[in-house]
């Protein structure tokens, strides 16, 4: 039986999740309205920004897969957020099979370059790759790895991002909100 766009599209998402998890993003938007229930729902909720109302990333309710999807209070833009591939699986211009294997590609990418971040408590991946591109002093001698080596993995990730996720920016963007308290 011949899968539906639908289908396949749910097939991509429930395989990959990085929307989710703190990967591509570091927070993700509510509307107003949507502050109390997303409270209710368990999410760690920003407020007093009014430009930047949302929650923290990685989502408490990803679990291998979304555990709030058919629920009344699911987000708005959890909802409607379609990535760069996903809008390719739907347009039909990648095969499930090939977005499937660029996911993964994605994940392998993104374990190296874990691997090479320094310790921290904050658990969002993106936050703390920025960080560490940032961070002038983060040097050979302190951290015992070639920061060349290093940022040829970070260079490559954040290029696939901008071409497969359609995300950009992931370093130096100003208009992310902080971790809240
Ligand atoms: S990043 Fe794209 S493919 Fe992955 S879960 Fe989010 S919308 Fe789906």
């Amino acid at each position: 039986m011949e899968l539906t766009n639908d289908s396949q599209a749910s097939i991509l998402c429930k395989s990959c999740g990085l929307c989710c998890t703190g990967h591509l993003f570091a927070w993700t938007k509510l509307r107003s309205a949507e502050l109390d229930n997303a409270e209710r729902l368990g999410l760690k909720v920003l407020r007093s920004i009014p430009s930047q109302r949302g929650f923290n990333q990685p989502c408490p309710l990803w679990k291998g897969q979304c555990t709030v999807y058919a629920s009344p209070d699911y987000p708005h833009f959890c909802h409607t957020y379609k990535c760069a591939l996903l809008k390719k699986l739907l347009d039909e211009t990648i095969a499930l099979r090939e977005a499937l294997r660029v996911v993964e590609d994605a994940k392998g990418k993104i374990c190296e370059v874990e691997a090479s971040l320094p310790d921290s408590t904050n658990p969002n991946f993106r936050e703390r790759l920025a960080a560490r591109l940032e961070d002038p002093a983060y040097s050979q001698e302190t951290s015992g790895q070639d920061p060349l080596e290093f940022r040829q993995k970070a260079d490559e990730l954040l290029a696939l991002y901008s071409k497969v996720f359609g995300v950009n920016d992931v370093v130096g963007a100003s208009s992310e909100p902080p971790i809240a308290q």
